[in-house]
């Protein structure tokens, strides 16, 4: 494995343990050239899957991705990083165990809803909001791909912490307390 800071093809595992429930292994790395850091996952793929965009667009499924959206929805909400993981492995496994050659992204965002639901109430109705509106802006993949292109300000103050916008149709503030 490549270290991701200098480029060196040496590094080496310091450390590997298993993660999210066994379906993982995760290993510390070391980089005996620049003394850099990191950590890689090892996981089952059961096979490649295919996003279908709405632009018409296909993209390969990233993992990653998925967990970044799900991350952003649930910022500062006390749930446990396990059930998070075990949230996004999941997401991850029915795709890959669908029959289906491709999925599309609104299948996806659909999973994510269905998945957050019964983990967080406020995390459901961030994400559910914001994939409903970039639903009928047109571009709720978009979303999936900037946060995690860092083209949107990084998951930080703003991402889907704002407040609705006003001016959403039939959405008024309703005095949170
Ligand atoms: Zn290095």
């Amino acid at each position: 494995m490549r270290c991701p800071y200098c480029g060196g093809s040496e590094t080496q595992v310091k450390d590997s343990r298993p993660s999210e429930d066994g379906a993982a292994i995760r290993r510390r790395r070391v980089c005996p050239d620049c003394a850099g850091r990191f950590t890689t996952f090892e996981r089952v793929q059961l096979r490649e899957v295919v996003v279908l965009k709405r632009s018409g667009k296909r993209v390969p499924f990233d993992r990653d991705k998925l967990q970044r959206s799900i991350d952003v929805a649930l910022r500062k909400r006390s749930v446990a990083p396990e059930r998070i993981e075990r949230l996004v492995s999941g997401i991850t496994r029915q795709l890959e165990s669908a029959g289906e050659p491709e999925v599309t992204s609104e299948v996806i965002g659909e999973l994510v809803m269905a998945g957050l639901k019964g983990l967080d109430d406020v995390a459901y109705v961030r994400f559910a909001s914001v994939y409903k509106n970039f639903r009928e802006a047109k571009d709720f993949e978009d979303l999936l791909g900037t946060l995690s292109d860092g083209t949107l300000p990084p998951v930080s103050e703003t991402a889907l912490e704002a407040e609705p916008e006003p001016e959403a149709p039939g959405r008024r503030r309703s005095g949170r307390t």
